[in-house]
């Protein structure tokens, strides 16, 4: 019987064909929710998740302020998909995020059955996609998750980078402040 499955892995539904417009509108999506975070004063991250075209779960980073270290943008546009479809497991969907994923995150994609995984900038301390380590390839999975990177890189590595020197601009304001320095 097993060998009468061709095709084997196919779901019926894997986006070979989605073109960069198609990736890029979506990631335009992914980084307006990158811009709440950073309203909020968190690291702009945003994240989309997307199912047959159309959009079925988002989040943005938002550790600080929700007092939780697991609430990076995945994790969240993952719960907020899967609890409007209803379903744990989110097979055909692709997840956008405008950063390279941790480790935890990364985890989290294999767990929902998430079949493809699009970012934007890398992430040279904490991606496990690409940078640190390349844990989709690890062959102890049962889940095989397409990624690709790079779709809108620049604009989602600068609004970290901006937001990041706001910060330090403001740290050094406030140290100038407390030693009497005009
Ligand atoms: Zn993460």
């Amino acid at each position: 019987m097993a060998s009468s499955i061709t095709g084997c892995g196919a779901l019926g539904n894997m986006p070979d064909q989605v073109d960069e417009l198609t990736d890029s509108y979506w990631m335009n999506r992914a980084l307006g929710l990158a811009g709440l975070a950073r309203q909020i004063g968190e690291v702009p991250v945003g994240a989309v998740v997307v199912l047959d075209g159309r959009e079925i779960g988002a989040g943005f980073n938002a550790s600080i302020s929700g007092c939780d270290p697991t609430a990076h943008a995945e994790i969240r546009a993952l719960r907020d998909a899967a609890a409007r479809v209803g379903n744990y497991r989110l097979s055909g969907a692709t997840l956008y995020v405008t950063l390279e994923p941790c480790t935890m995150c990364v985890g989290a994609v294999v767990h929902s059955r998430i079949s493809r995984l699009v970012y934007g900038a890398t992430e040279p301390k904490a991606g496990a996609v690409e940078s640190i380590r390349q844990s989709l390839q690890e062959s102890h999975l049962n889940w095989q998750v397409e990624s690709k990177g790079g779709v809108l890189a620049d604009q989602c590595s600068t609004i970290i980078r901006e937001f990041f020197s706001a910060r330090r601009a403001q740290i050094r304001r406030r140290r100038q402040a407390q030693t009497g320095k005009e």
